[in-house]
């Protein structure tokens, strides 16, 4: 079967048109970069405005491209949290549009599902496994027992690590039109990882959780040291060496979370050995490969979503909507609105499975 995914949760609007076997038919998105930077961040009413102005062209688009018209997909799916409320509703309310209009099916989804489960769409990932969810708003590390089963083994006290990559990049004054992550990644290529040796967060702490706000204070210090903003922006040297210690320094705090979680599955007898690694900041070059070296050491299997999958899209709203259906898990668009605050711990389905 084939559905339709829409994505309005934060500053992209995007739609994806899915088969079931995972093939991608039609996708579209439009990112709203240039208000986020001209605006210094995410204004809701701002982003709700760029998202209705453009999500019908999106859905069109997705449509055009896959060559369907709405009467021939079979459901519909879209963002239903967690992000900002007003801007979730457009998309929502274009996807029930469709639904009613044509009488399809309607999935509301989790974002955080869809980040994690897109890992599914062209790998062979079975149920357990563990996930490493980070993204602008998430730093979670997760056991994931199947579609709607989560259990949380750790996640951020403070910041999420996308967010400590954003803000990074805005200390060392980059342009960050395209997302402070991938900026402060393509500038540490040029740097010395071991240049400033910023202490590790946490790293005694014996559990699964992650902190990275005191690491941008150390961020914070190491530049006026360095003689202060000014000087470390006019050289470019010196801003490589801090973009690539701050990305060791978090590389090695997921380490040894990871580890950690790795050794709580053995511990524990969960069957899990399959690690995946989902959100944003998993589209980072670094922490693929050294991910990839930690979990062939333990003889564990490491997954990552394609690159493009994993900042925000329409195909991984659609594929979740996919692995909900499969489970018979659809929803009632009666008695449904969108929501701020979703966690994944307790998801379970929207409202109520469809009668067989
Ligand atoms: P959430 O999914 O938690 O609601 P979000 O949807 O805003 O938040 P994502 O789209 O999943 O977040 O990810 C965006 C984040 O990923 C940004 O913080 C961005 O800086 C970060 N990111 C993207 N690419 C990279 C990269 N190559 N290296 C590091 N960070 C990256
Ligand atoms: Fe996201």
């Amino acid at each position: 079967f084939i559905v339709l995914g829409v994505e309005s949760s934060c500053d992209d609007t995007a739609a994806a048109i899915v088969r079931s076997d995972g093939a991608v038919l039609g996708e579209s998105r439009v990112s709203q970069d240039a208000l986020t930077e001209a605006w210094g961040g995410v204004v809701p009413h701002v982003a709700r405005d760029a998202h209705a102005a453009v999500i019908e062209r999106v859905i069109h688009q997705a449509l055009h491209e896959a060559q369907l018209h709405e009467r021939d997909v079979d459901a519909v799916a879209a963002t239903m949290g967690p992000g900002l409320e007003i801007c979730l509703r457009v998309g929502y309310r274009a996807a029930r549009q469709i639904a009613t209009t044509y009488e399809k099916d309607f999935v509301g989804v989790n974002h955080l599902e869809a980040h994690v489960l897109v890992a599914r769409l062209d790998s062979q990932v079975s149920f357990p496994f563990l996930t490493l969810l980070v993204s602008g708003g998430h730093c979670q590390l997760l056991l994931v027992r199947g579609v709607a089963q989560y259990e949380v083994l750790g996640g951020t006290l403070d910041d999420a690590l996308g967010e400590a990559f954003d803000k990074t990049a805005r200390l060392l004054g980059l342009e960050v039109g395209a997302g402070g992550g991938p900026a402060l990644e393509q500038l540490a290529l040029k740097g010395d990882a071991h240049a400033i040796p910023f202490p590790v967060p946490m790293a005694k702490r014996p559990d699964c959780n992650f902190s990275f706000a005191g690491l941008k204070t150390s961020v914070r210090v190491a530049i006026d040291k360095l003689g202060g903003d000014e000087v470390v922006r006019g050289d470019e040297r010196l801003m490589a060496d801090v973009a690539a210690s701050f990305q060791e320094t978090c590389v090695r705090h997921l380490e040894h979370r990871v580890r950690r979680a790795l050794k709580l599955c053995a511990k524990h007898n969960l069957s899990a050995n399959t690690l995946v690694v989902s959100g944003g900041v998993a589209a980072n070059m670094v922490v693929r490969t050294r991910l990839q070296k930690l979990c062939e050491r333990a003889q564990w299997k490491c997954v990552f979503p394609k690159v493009r999958l994993c900042t925000d899209n329409g195909v991984m709203v659609a594929w979740t909507g996919i692995e909900r259906l499969r489970m018979g898990i659809a929803d009632d668009t009666k008695n449904l609105d969108v929501r701020a605050r979703w966690p994944l711990a307790g998801l379970g389905p929207l409202s109520v499975p469809i009668p067989p």
